[in-house]
């Protein structure tokens, strides 16, 4: 909204006086233009906006009060340099920021900040630009606001989409980098999106300018002069991660250790033939042998992709509400789960996966699937077409799984008016019976709290992502209260059994970092010496996935 330089936000940084902070807006304005300036003062209304037109400076699915994880105001830079400036100004005026891309981060906290009354630093705003395709390279460099649906609309409105795909997540408005750095996965075979990201332009805490791996060798015939951000890049950057010494770019993801101004990702060379399909299994204690099946497929590269098995439930909420298959507000019964599989002619799990290739090695990979999976009685396999009904999942899937961006997804979270949701994300290992215990351990949990399970187990490399949808009503606290509590408490019970979830929404982040305790929290104590040294104020993202700052007392900041 429109911004006066002496308003006052709902939430002040912590330690800022209202002079201070006022000040630093004057400044912030004169870096990045009054235009990109929102204070978010106490008549912002805070309204949640929609899934393409986000909010900014709050969770528009709240698991606390909406002005709880609240920006103080929202800086979008409009390059590199601007980028740095008001890193260097945030460390001047030691006002904590909190850097995002697209900000969708959907069940994750979305663009709020950790720290109420941190800065937001809108990337994807300004600094959109998909600056290079290489067809031969196979690769993308992008800024933070490229999104899913923008690569790919690049790749068709230039004619390149014939030679390259992309990967795209469940939903197509984050961006690639905001997701890369949060490891987030999609359903190619370039599914784990950080192992097939390629070279990072970082703007330090402090303001500096790194480029990782390959990209810290110049390439020759720069003209003398240029801004270190404007310097061509070394030619091999997007193609060889590791350069020399040690490797880096694993402490830019999760971490609050740097902003992520250019990434490169590789694309996935059109694979000259493609099909989609999905096997459905009857009852609820297949998972184990599902699971024991997919093992080796996806060992051997079999199973080509990212494949996900999922619950009734959540294709049952992709479809309708759960008021249009019952009346009742207790989680739905076996038998009710059973007579919903039946209605929508899908079993209790249900496989979703595609084969890549000319059409002679789609063959020989289909055959090898089914003959492992159709072993399993009553289980079924069907190809998109077979799928007749409005909306079919299968079809959605066809898409994602080549990597076309969709937006049908998400209409599970209306499973529950006024529906807003976290994610639980527990790694498993790809066996029968891991699978099948954390789907119990979890599932009673759910139930237990008054909410239906409604989960997806992600096939990696060599784990199971397993996700588990917990579906609230926004509106309604009591609900919040629950759906916080059994995040708590499914926590506890997976690290006993020795699970970490892989990703977390801002609310548990200190729980789940305290749960990688192993030697006295030694890895915590190395993440906050890191931490402290490339940020002694303290400024960027404090709190991020655990990890505080020397100058934060953290036992004050659990929740
Ligand atoms: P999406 O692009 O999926 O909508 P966000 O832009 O909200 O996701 O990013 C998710 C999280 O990733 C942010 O809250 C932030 O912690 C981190 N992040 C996003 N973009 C960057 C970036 N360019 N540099 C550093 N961290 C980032």
């Amino acid at each position: 909204g429109f911004c006066h330089n002496d308003s006052l936000p709902r939430r002040l940084p912590p330690n800022v006086t209202p002079e201070a902070f006022q000040a630093f807006i004057s400044r912030a304005q004169s870096i990045v233009g009054a235009e990109n300036v929102t204070v978010v003062d106490p008549q912002n209304p805070l309204e949640d906006g929609t899934y393409m037109d986000n909010c900014k400076a709050h969770d528009m699915h709240s698991v606390y009060e909406r002005d709880y994880f609240v920006a103080s105001a929202v800086v979008a830079p409009r390059g590199v340099s601007e980028v740095q400036a008001i890193v260097k100004l945030a460390d001047e005026f030691i006002v904590p920021v909190w850097p995002f891309s697209a900000g969708r981060n959907v069940g994750y906290g979305g663009t709020a900040p950790r720290v109420p009354g941190s800065v937001g630093i809108e990337l994807g705003k300004n600094m959109n630009k998909v600056l290079e395709v290489s067809v031969e390279g196979a690769y993308a460099l992008v800024e933070p606001g490229v999104t899913y649906f923008s690569l790919y609309d690049y790749l068709v409105k230039t004619g390149l989409r014939e030679h390259l795909w992309i990967d795209v997540p469940d939903l197509g408005g984050g961006s690639i980098i905001g997701n890369a750095v949060e490891r987030g996965v999609g359903y190619t075979p370039y599914g784990d999106h950080f192992m097939m990201h390629c070279g990072m332009e970082v703007v330090l805490p402090n303001g500096e300018l790194v480029r990782t791996g390959m990209g810290a060798l110049p390439e020759p015939g720069n003209v003398p002069g240029l801004a270190p951000h404007e310097q061509k890049p070394n030619k091999t950057w997007q193609l060889f991660n590791y350069g020399f010494g040690p490797y880096n770019d694993g402490i830019f993801t999760q971490s609050n250790l740097g902003i992520v101004v250019k990434m490169g990702i590789w694309l996935m060379p059109n694979p000259g033939g493609y099909q989609a399909y999905m096997i459905t299994f009857p009852r609820d204690d297949d998972l184990s042998a599902i699971v024991d099946k997919i093992r080796p497929l996806r060992l051997q590269m079999i199973l080509q992709n990212t494949p996900t098995l999922r619950h009734i439930l959540l294709d049952a909420a992709v479809y309708n509400p759960k008021s249009h298959y019952t009346d009742k507000n207790t989680p739905l019964s076996e038998a009710e789960m059973d007579e919903i599989a039946a209605k929508l002619n899908l079993g209790r799990w249900n496989f979703y996966g595609a084969v890549y290739g000319p059409e002679p090695i789609r063959a020989v990979l289909l055959e090898a699937i089914k003959a492992a999976f159709l072993t399993i009685s009553g289980s079924k396999f069907y190809l998109p077409e077979d799928r007749t009904e409005e909306n079919s999942i299968l079809r959605i899937r066809s898409d994602t799984l080549q990597g076309i961006p969709s937006l049908d997804e998400p209409r599970w979270v209306d499973w529950l008016p006024n529906g807003g949701h976290l994610f639980f994300s527990p790694i498993a290992k790809i066996s029968g019976a891991d699978a099948a215990l954390q789907y119990e351990v979890t599932k009673r949990r759910c139930q237990e709290t008054g909410f239906d399970f409604i989960g997806t187990f992600i096939v990696g490399m060599r784990d199971l992502h397993h996700i588990v949808c917990i579906v609230f009503d926004r509106e309604d606290p009591e609900q919040r209260l629950r759906a916080r509590w059994l995040m708590r408490t499914m926590i506890k019970d997976c690290a006993a059994h020795g699970w970490g979830e892989y990703r977390t929404h801002l609310a548990l982040m200190d729980q789940i970092a305290n749960t990688y305790n192993f030697n006295d929290n030694a890895l915590m104590k190395l993440n906050e010496t890191i931490k402290n040294a490339l940020d002694p104020n303290g400024i960027m993202a404090p709190g991020k996935n655990g990890v505080w700052p020397a100058g934060y007392d953290k036992e004050q900041w659990v929740l």
